[in-house]
C-alpha cells in the first residue's frame, strides 16, 4: 500500500487552521498525514471578523456545530453590509445576502421594480429584499427551509473573532490527527535539483520534512515568496488603500445583524458587532492621508468608547501571480490581499482549500494540477477585485482627492463591460464560477447611482395594474413577516450566548473541585 502524503502547513492563523481542519476532515485518513507549525512569539494578524454565508457550508462539511462555534468565538449573525456615504455623502444602501423579490421572481425582479418606478412608485429596491428589511429592523431568524417562501430568500454569515475561530478549529483538528509543532522556522531546505521544498528547519534544530507544503505564514509568505520567489501582481492603481487602523470599542445598544462600512475622507471605516465588543477600523490610503490624521478621523467617528489604542497594519493590494508553485501552495495572506470591504479573505481561504482537495498531488510535483488550481484562483481573485473596484469607481463624492481619483481612474476592461451592459439595459452579467452573483452587483450598481437607461421590455408582458398589485402584496408580506421575527440580540443570547457558555464552564469546573 502507498505511504500517505506528508503535508506540512506553515502557519496557525485562520488560514493554517482552516486548511488543517479541512484536509484532516475531508480526506480519507490513509491519504495523508498533516503537521502544522506555528510560532506563538510571531502570533497571528488577529483581525478579520466579518464573513460570507459560504463559511456555513465549510463548517457544516467538516462537522463544526454552529451554536458551539458561535459561543466559542463571541459570534453574531450577519445578513449583509450597510454602505454609508459611498455613492455620495448622505446615501445608504445594504448589500444583502439574499435575492430581491420573492423566491419565484427570478433574477429579473429588478426589471419589474424599474417598471414600477417608471410608473410613479417611489419605493426603494431594498424594500423588496427580505434580508435588507430584517437587517434594518435589527431582527434575525434562520431562513425557512422546505417550500420556497419569502423568508427563504436569504442566507446569513457571522461576525466573529477570527483568532478564536482558528483556536476552535485547532480543538477540532488535533483529536482528528493533526500534529502541531510550536516554534519558529529558521530555514527552509530545498531539493538542489528540482527546487522542491524538502523540509522546514526549526530554531530548535528539529527538521520537519514533507512531500507537500502549504504556506499560511501570513504577509511574510516565507515559503512561496521567500523561498520559491513567487511574483507579486500589484493592484494598488485600482485599490489604493494600503493601511488599516483596527480598534475595538465597547458593545453598546442593539446588536445589529449587519456590518457597517462608512466611506471616509481617504478610505472607509468598518463597524462589526460581536457579543462582547464592537470591532472597528479605518482602511485608508497613505497617498491621500497621513497616519496621524487618519487616527484622528477614526477616533472622532466612533460610536462607543475604545477598549485599546488603534494599531497600524500595512499592506498592498494584489496577489501572487501563481499561488501554487512546485510542491507548495499558499493560502490566506501569503497568497494575496484584498481589503476587507466585502469580507472576502476568509472566503478566499475556504475556496482555495476546496479547489485544492481534488487537485492534491501524489508525492511528485505535477504542473498540470498546479496550473488548474492557479487558473481557478485567478478567476476568484479577479472577480472579487472588479467588484471591489466598482465600490470606489461609482462615486459622486467631491469632498476629497481619493474619491475624485477613483471616479476618474481607468478600470479593468472586464468591469467596464459589465457596467456598460447594466447602464444600457439593466442586465447584470452572470458567470458560472466565482463569488458575487447578480443581486450583489445590483445592490452596488443601484446603491451607488448607476441606473439603467431602460427597463427590459419583457416586463411589459404583464399589465401594469397587475404588476403593481403584485408588488404591493409582496411589499406588505415582507413587512409583516419581518415584524414577526425575533430581535437579533435576543436570538443570539438564546441560541449562542458566549456568557452562558463561560458561566457553564465555570459551573462545571466548580463541580469538579
Ligand atoms: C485590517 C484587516 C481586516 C480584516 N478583516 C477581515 C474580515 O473582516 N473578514 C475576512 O474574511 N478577512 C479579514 N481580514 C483578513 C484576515 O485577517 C486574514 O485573511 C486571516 O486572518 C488569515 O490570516 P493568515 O492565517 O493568512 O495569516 P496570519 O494570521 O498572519 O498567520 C500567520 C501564521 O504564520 C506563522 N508564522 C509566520 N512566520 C513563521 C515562522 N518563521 N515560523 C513559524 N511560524 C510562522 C504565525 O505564527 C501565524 O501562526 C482582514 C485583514 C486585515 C489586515
Amino acid at each position: 500500500m502507498e505511504q500517505p502524503l506528508e503535508i506540512v502547513i506553515l502557519g496557525g492563523g485562520t488560514a493554517g487552521w482552516m486548511a488543517a481542519a479541512g484536509l484532516v476532515s475531508l480526506l480519507p485518513p490513509s491519504r495523508c498525514r498533516i503537521r502544522l507549525v506555528e510560532s506563538d512569539e510571531i502570533g497571528v494578524v488577529g483581525v478579520g471578523e466579518a464573513t460570507l454565508p459560504h463559511i456555513k457550508n465549510f463548517n457544516d462539511s467538516i462537522g463544526v456545530d454552529e451554536a458551539e462555534m458561535m459561543r466559542a468565538t463571541n459570534a453574531t449573525f450577519k445578513l449583509g453590509i450597510d454602505f454609508v456615504d459611498w455613492g455620495f455623502k448622505g446615501s445608504r444602501y445594504i448589500h444583502p445576502f439574499g435575492v430581491y423579490g420573492s423566491a419565484q421572481s427570478g433574477l429579473g425582479f429588478h426589471q419589474q421594480w424599474l417598471r414600477s418606478t417608471a410608473a410613479g412608485r417611489t419605493w426603494d429596491l431594498e424594500e423588496f429584499s427580505f434580508a435588507c428589511m430584517a437587517a434594518r429592523a435589527n431582527r434575525f431568524d434562520f431562513p425557512a427551509t422546505g417550500k420556497p417562501t419569502i423568508n427563504s430568500t436569504y442566507s446569513y454569515a457571522y461576525h466573529f473573532d477570527a483568532s478564536l475561530y482558528a483556536k476552535h478549529l485547532r480543538r477540532l483538528s488535533e483529536p482528528r490527527g493533526v500534529v502541531r509543532t510550536e516554534g519558529k522556522v529558521r530555514d527552509v531546505e530545498q531539493d538542489p535539483e528540482t527546487a522542491d521544498i524538502r523540509a522546514l528547519v526549526m530554531e530548535s534544530g528539529e527538521r520537519i520534512a514533507g512531500h507537500f507544503f502549504i504556506d499560511c505564514s501570513g504577509f511574510r509568505s516565507l515559503l512561496l515568496a521567500g523561498k520559491l520567489g513567487a511574483q507579486w501582481e500589484d493592484w494598488s492603481q485600482w485599490l489604493p488603500c494600503d493601511r488599516a487602523l483596527p480598534v475595538p470599542t465597547e458593545r453598546c445598544g442593539d446588536l445589529t445583524p449587519y456590518t457597517r462600512v462608512a466611506a471616509m475622507q481617504a478610505g472607509w471605516r468598518w463597524r462589526i458587532p460581536l457579543q462582547h465588543r464592537t470591532g472597528n477600523g479605518y482602511v485608508f490610503s497613505s497617498q491621500f492621508i497621513d497616519e496621524d490624521k487618519a487616527r484622528e478621523e477614526l477616533l472622532q467617528s466612533l460610536d462607543e468608547p475604545t477598549l485599546a489604542e488603534p494599531r497600524l497594519l500595512k499592506f498592498q493590494t494584489g496577489r501572487r501571480v501563481k499561488s501554487w508553485q512546485r510542491n507548495c501552495v499558499a493560502l490566506g495572506l501569503s497568497s494575496g490581499f484584498l481589503e476587507p470591504l466585502e469580507s472576502t479573505s476568509i472566503y478566499l481561504i475556504q475556496i482555495a482549500i476546496m479547489h485544492l482537495l481534488p487537485l492534491l498531488p501524489g508525492k511528485r510535483h505535477d504542473p498540470r494540477l498546479a496550473d488548474e488550481f492557479n487558473l481557478r484562483m485567478d478567476l476568484e481573485y479577479e472577480r472579487i477585485r472588479d467588484f471591489l473596484i466598482l465600490h470606489y469607481h461609482l462615486n459622486g463624492r467631491d469632498d476629497s482627492e481619493l474619491w475624485r481619483y477613483c471616479r476618474e481612474m481607468e478600470v479593468p476592461e472586464s468591469l467596464e463591460r459589465k457596467m456598460r451592459l447594466f447602464r444600457h439595459s439593466g442586465i447584470v452579467q452572470q458567470y458560472k464560477d466565482g463569488l458575487f452573483t447578480p443581486p450583489s452587483w445590483l445592490a452596488v450598481y443601484l446603491g451607488q447611482g448607476l441606473v439603467p437607461e431602460h427597463y427590459n421590455p419583457l416586463v411589459d408582458a404583464m399589465p401594469a395594474e397587475r404588476l403593481l398589485a403584485e408588488l404591493d402584496e409582496l411589499h406588505a408580506d415582507i413587512r409583516d413577516r419581518v415584524d414577526e421575527m425575533p430581535k437579533h440580540g435576543s436570538l443570539v443570547a438564546r441560541y449562542a450566548s458566549a456568557e452562558t457558555a463561560s458561566e457553564q464552564l465555570l459551573h462545571e469546573a466548580e463541580m469538579r473541585l
